[in-house]
């Protein structure tokens, strides 16, 4: 089909194709799931949402059993593990709740959640044991309820929409949330973290875009984690995004087995400007439960982007970052870099040093 022709719900005459696959049947009716491994699936699908979009399903290349596009979306029995140090709510949000659907960790800024769909769900999401298509989406009053929130929180400065994914959204209903937004004296930015583009690129509609209109700074925030993940239709979306305005940021999650090399990294932070996405942050994958085949160590994480210093353009540059579990909010992570000892020199260590990790420093 052509680049980003939406797809409507409903719509029979589209067929099989534009079908999200939703459970270990759809999979393997697919063929992206072999019979001695549904069983498994079965009962990790009774746990965690699974989704894959047409638009995914197209990068997935089922003859290669180590696809970095399937690994991010494709249950796995490894799931069913949770291994001690894993945590349901691992940067913890609900301890900053205000009110539902408001996580305030930062002065200046807020999320606001509307909705905890997704159009997939990825297996290392760290809000995976709140996040899928049923729950989650705030009622009439709950939703005025947290925007009333962000009007009398006039040191917030900063809405973040996140969820879930707030472009799941119908375009009425994000109107009407960055119109109230837009509103607010104190409010200067309105940022929306989404993986839409990537994952179901034709939602990004013409209606969609005119939600997105205001006076304010808006900033879109792209999650993707793989070059691959730029397909035609991806890279239309973000135009359509580029020339209605809106700045676009990427952040990815460092993933063993997806983009866990040198290479993998540049092509991916490449393929990011080269769509006119500026490379924001790379997290450090946060535990969550059932998700440990997918953590790369922070120093190897440090080393890989040591390897990209100076032989990729400084815009493909993100902060490494670490979300502190306990809500201790984002720390950066480095590299560190040559310490320039010539000149007098010093590179302060990051913080809490390299193994703050695996040993909490002690309070003093
Ligand atoms: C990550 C996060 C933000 C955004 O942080 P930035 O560093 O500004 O991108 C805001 N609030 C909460 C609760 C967060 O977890
Ligand atoms: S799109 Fe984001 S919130 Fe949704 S499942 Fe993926 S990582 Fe989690």
């Amino acid at each position: 089909m052509p680049d980003g022709t939406p797809p409507r719900p409903g719509d029979k005459a589209l067929g099989n194709t534009h079908r999200t696959l939703r459970s270990a049947a759809d999979l393997a009716a697919a063929g992206l799931l072999p019979e001695a491994a549904r069983p498994a699936v079965e009962q990790v699908a009774a746990r965690y949402s699974i989704a894959v979009t047409s638009a995914v399903r197209a990068l997935i290349d089922p003859a290669d059993p180590a696809d970095p596009i399937a690994r991010q979306y494709l249950p796995d029995a490894a799931e069913l593990v949770t291994s001690p140090r894993e945590l349901a709510d691992p940067i913890a949000d609900a301890p900053f709740t205000p009110v539902p659907g408001v996580v305030h960790r930062y002065p200046d800024r807020a999320l606001l959640k509307p909705l905890l769909a997704c159009p997939v769900y990825c297996r290392f999401c760290f809000r995976r044991e709140v996040v899928g298509p049923e729950g989650g989406l705030l009622n009439d009053a709950e939703l005025a309820a947290a925007l009333d929130w962000f009007a009398r929180t006039s040191q917030v400065r900063e809405a973040i929409l996140t969820g879930g994914d707030p472009l799941m959204l119908s375009p009425r209903r994000l109107a009407q949330i960055i119109g109230r937004l837009s509103a607010m004296p104190h409010i200067e930015i309105i940022r929306l973290h989404s993986r839409v583009p990537v994952a179901d690129p034709g939602r990004i509609t013409p209606a969609l875009l005119a939600a997105l209109e205001t006076e304010k700074a808006l900033f879109l925030c792209l999650h993707a984690n793989h070059a691959r993940e730029f397909a035609p239709p991806a890279r239309a979306a973000l135009r359509r995004l580029a020339m209605a305005g809106v700045p676009l940021l990427g952040q990815s999650v460092l993933l063993r087995g997806v983009n866990d090399s040198a290479e993998a990294l540049e092509a991916l932070f490449r393929a990011m400007l080269a769509n006119r996405v500026k490379p924001y942050y790379l997290h450090q994958l946060d535990r969550a439960p059932g998700t440990a085949r997918f953590e790369v160590p922070i120093e190897e994480g440090r080393e890989l982007l040591r390897a990209l210093r100076g032989r990729v353009t400084g815009l493909a540059w993100p902060t490494y970052v670490l979300d502190l579990p306990g809500g201790g909010g984002k720390a950066p992570l480095g590299p560190e870099m040559a310490v320039a000892e010539a000149g007098g020199w010093r590179v302060a260590p990051p913080l809490g040093g390299p193994d703050h990790l695996h040993a909490p420093p002690e309070t003093a």
